[in-house]
């Protein structure tokens, strides 16, 4: 990302995570590991190397902000009905050809700005009456600090911290930001690490770590497999992520399967209905009990339904929303939101059969 170069380092946030190296900087947040000369950003264009520092340029810098609800992220077991105060910067540590949001997450250009300290922005959500904050639209692994500080005040006011992320971290820096969330939705690209380095110029290892990592912590996780014709939908790869996630993760957690849209370097086609129907079962004879459809442009596979006796625990509905735009384009704007969604169970309890579910109820959701 091209900027002009900063005047006054005094204005930003000193990095966490990194060390010299000779007369650069070695980040250490990310598997990219960047050295980073002199004057120059790395590879996420979110941090600087300014005298011998490396700095956060990005920290507090919001590009969007939206309110929207929880399933939007898309998390179907966490606070259901939530309201969210979801906010994005500029920057991606990941290049991924079919990035929706590639106008913010790798744009050439400056992207417009606000600046808001932690606790500005805590204000700002709990004067909006919202449940909590997501970080997302571009990555917020690269935004880490700002999210450690955030989280902070956030939890004072009761306001929970959720991710929209490619969990694409590792080492102390990931340690450090688990702790600060609540929630994840953590993107699988494809299982394949010669899908990583082809579409998206990374490794998958670090992902699949950062998933089984904030499990073992106890942190509420969400996956959204991504489905493109011909390179993630062959039924040996889906049946091989849906045995890893039922072996590392357990067969409970939920996975969305999103079909992507042709957009930027990826002008595929969308894999058909058909295809992630398929791939839908192909998960659920692994051992996984919630699997959901996105991206299809309808509400079908979007319910919550008992695993044991069929009975529906959540319904769905799909409602158009307001797009934000940067520069003249949506942002997320495949992604739809879900206004109209009603809880059918009851106290954590299936009606049909009394098994226990496993949603983490939202206290103040009055839409039951
Ligand atoms: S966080 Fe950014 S600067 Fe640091 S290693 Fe990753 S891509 Fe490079």
């Amino acid at each position: 990302m091209k900027r002009t170069i900063i005047e006054n380092p005094i204005d930003l946030h000193r990095a966490l995570w990194w060390a010299p190296a000779g007369d650069a900087i070695a980040c250490e947040l990310c598997p990219r590991a960047c050295v980073i000369r002199n004057g120059e950003r790395g590879f996420c264009s979110a941090r600087i190397n300014s005298d011998g520092v490396l700095y956060a340029e990005s920290y507090g810098r919001i590009t969007v902000s939206q309110l929207d609800s929880v399933e939007k992220k898309p998390l179907f077991h966490y606070m259901i009905g939530a309201n969210l105060l979801s906010v994005g910067s500029y920057g991606c540590n990941l290049d991924c050809a079919f990035c929706q949001n590639h106008i913010i997450a790798r744009s050439d250009e400056e992207v417009p700005y606000r600046e808001l300290s932690p606790e500005q922005l805590v204000a700002e959500a709990v004067e909006k009456r919202v449940s909590g904050i997501a970080f997302t639209y571009n990555e917020p692994m690269i935004w880490a600090e700002y999210i450690i500080c955030v989280s902070q005040y956030a939890r004072k006011k009761g306001l929970k911290i959720i991710l929209n992320t490619n969990g694409y971290i590792h080492g102390a820096a990931r340690d450090d930001l688990i702790k600060a969330v609540d929630a994840m939705n953590i993107d699988i690209k494809g299982f394949s690490n010669d899908i990583y380095n082809e579409l998206c110029d990374g490794t998958m290892r670090p992902v699949l770590e950062t998933c089984e990592i904030a499990n073992r912590e106890g942190k509420h996780i969400e996956l959204s497999y991504i489905m493109i014709p011909g390179k993630t939908d062959q039924p040996d790869m889906i049946g091989r992520f849906g045995g890893w996630v039922a072996r590392m993760l357990g067969t409970e957690t939920p996975v969305h399967l999103m079909r992507i849209h042709p957009d930027r370097m990826l002008q595929t086609s969308t894999v058909t209905t058909d295809a992630l129907g398929a791939a839908r079962m192909e998960l659920m004879s692994s051992g996984l009990r919630f699997v959901y459809m996105g991206g299809t442009g309808n509400d079908f596979g979007r319910d919550t339904i008992c695993p044991d006796c069929g009975r529906t625990w959540v319904e769905r509905r799909a409602v158009t929303v307001e797009h934000q735009t940067v520069k003249g384009e949506k942002v997320s704007k495949h992604c739809p939101s879900y206004s109209d969604v009603k809880v059918l169970s009851r106290n954590g309890i299936c009606p049909g059969c009394g098994r226990k579910t496993n949603i983490v109820e939202n206290p103040v959701f009055e839409n039951i």
